[in-house]
């Protein structure tokens, strides 16, 4: 399940989308507006992004930015 939502968000193609996407980040199963989280590691080498949906209990993206 969670790999089809990935998948779905990387598919996107066109800038337009993307931000259209950016703009409204809301649960694609429930609709309820998701909290995104960035998270840096201690090195400051990585930084992980999640949208996490409170009412699906469920985070619906997960991103690691590697800078090294
Ligand atoms: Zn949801």
């Amino acid at each position: 399940m969670e790999f089809g939502k990935v998948q779905y968000f990387e598919r996107v193609e066109t800038k337009h989308h993307r931000e259209f996407i950016q703009a409204h980040n809301n649960c694609i199963l429930c609709s309820s507006v998701l909290e995104l989280r960035h998270i840096r590691t201690d090195e400051a080498l990585e930084i992980k992004e999640e949208a996490y949906c409170p009412q699906c209990d469920l985070r619906t993206r997960a991103k690691n930015y590697t800078m090294n």
